[in-house]
């Protein structure tokens, strides 16, 4: 009994240290990693893609007026499972690494972007502006940071 107690222990002692130091110490996630979204309001034209996929309707869409479309992230809800990133054509939306991510702000845990939707005069279709500027206002998540988690 007390000898496979000590061998236990050698066996233990042997491995070395198998923990990581953080929080004490900054810890980098492996590749691959899903952690925060992130969203490139530069790129997002607002196909609503990402809305259509996400599995836990973290993404909502709704169009405010005849020319802009609203996107909403309601953060708190996602998964991380990655679909958005996978669909969205512009890869405007990502995963970034970022997992701390606990917070006492629930405005912190949302996000909304508005599209600019410019409607052809004579057909009537959508077309993509010639500016990120003019396509986009964007607010909130993280006040102040300009809506880049
Ligand atoms: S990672 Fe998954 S759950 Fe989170 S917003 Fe994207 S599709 Fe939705
Ligand atoms: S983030 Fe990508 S998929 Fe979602 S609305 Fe914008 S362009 Fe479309």
């Amino acid at each position: 009994m007390l000898l496979a107690k000590l061998r236990e222990a050698w066996i233990c002692l042997k491995a070395g240290r198998v923990t990581l130091p953080y929080p004490f110490a900054p810890h980098d996630p492996a590749e691959g990693f899903r952690g925060k979204i992130t969203l490139d309001p530069d790129l997002c034209f607002g196909c609503g893609g990402c809305a259509n996929v996400c599995p836990a309707g973290v993404i909502v869409v709704n169009d405010t007026g005849q020319h802009t479309r609203l996107l909403e992230f309601f953060w708190r809800r996602c998964t991380y499972c990655g679909r958005c990133e996978e669909v969205c054509p512009e890869g405007a939306i990502t995963l970034s690494q970022q997992f701390e991510t606990a917070t006492d702000k629930p405005e912190d845990m949302y996000m909304r972007l508005e599209v600019f939707m410019g409607p052809c005069q004579r057909c009537g279709r959508c077309f993509t502006p010639p500016t990120p500027l003019e396509r986009m206002m964007l607010t909130g998540f993280r006040n102040g940071n300009g809506g880049r988690a």
